[in-house]
């Protein structure tokens, strides 16, 4: 992992102590949301200057104590530590930040607004990174929770696939990867779904309808368990062929999925 320590990016020091915070749920990606300029993808330089800017906007104009992230990731796959790991956050929203550590990318929401293959994976090194410091499992939108759009369209998607890295990421496979057509098996008889604090679906319904997202072009986990990334995967499918997306799987979404 490409990690950019805040001496490299000639970060300011923090205006006041920050708030350690040992542990959380998860992570929360944002996005810069405003215009980044596509001259980024040639220059690194322009990075890091657009980091200083963020903590100088951060700290001048919002008056906050450091640059609101945990991390923030290039499309070059470099990973700036901001307040680092295992300190409160200030990006999610008030009440929100004990939550879950906070991710930034470079992404604006014009200019360069398509995520590249490095960035996508400089996420991962990032979440993996606060994993090892202290963060949970949980990756979500700063949107989750929160009356924002942040991180955008096209990482908000990411995220409800599964975030992909590979051929079919991040927008949708619209075009399947043309998989033969097996014969649909039947209807398993009762609705796949899942709602937190309930038991969740589990058995080979759910096994052989992952198998064929997966032979799809999804990137989805086959481990016949209807867990959230399931249903997430299964609203970006409905969405893809005209469904009612409810992320629930009824005869209607069963079938289509053979079709
Ligand atoms: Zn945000
Ligand atoms: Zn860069």
């Amino acid at each position: 992992m490409d990690l950019v320590s805040r001496s490299e990016w000639k970060a300011r020091s923090p205006r006041n102590r920050l708030t350690p915070l040992p542990s959380a749920r998860g992570t929360k990606i944002h996005f810069v949301g405003s215009y980044v300029n596509p001259a980024l993808l040639q220059d690194c330089g322009r990075c890091t200057a657009l980091v200083r800017s963020i903590q100088a906007h951060h700290i001048d104009g919002n008056g906050w104590s450091d640059v609101a992230y945990n991390l923030l990731v290039c499309p070059h796959r470099r990973v700036f530590l901001g307040r680092g790991p295992g300190v409160l956050s200030a990006a999610n929203g008030s009440g929100l930040n004990q939550g879950h550590y906070a991710v930034c990318a470079l992404l604006g929401d014009r200019g360069l607004v398509q995520p590249t293959a490095g960035m996508l994976n400089g996420l991962h090194d990032a979440i993996n990174y606060l994993r090892r410091h202290g963060a949970g499992r949980e990756v979500l939108g700063h949107r989750d929770g929160y009356n924002t759009t942040c991180p955008g369209p096209v990482l908000y998607r990411w995220l409800q696939m599964g975030m992909p890295v590979g051929a079919q990421s991040p927008s949708a496979p619209s075009k399947p990867s043309n998989p033969t057509k097996p014969t649909a098996p039947r209807f398993p008889g009762r609705l796949l779904a899942y709602s937190p604090g309930k038991p969740l679906a589990r058995g080979e319904d759910v096994e052989a309808l992952q198998r064929r997202l997966k032979a799809l072009g999804y990137t989805i986990d086959v481990d016949g368990v209807y867990g959230p990334m399931t249903a997430a995967t299964i609203r970006v499918f409905q969405r893809t062929v005209g469904l009612v997306v409810d992320g629930i799987v009824g005869p209607r979404t069963w079938a289509a999925a053979w079709r």
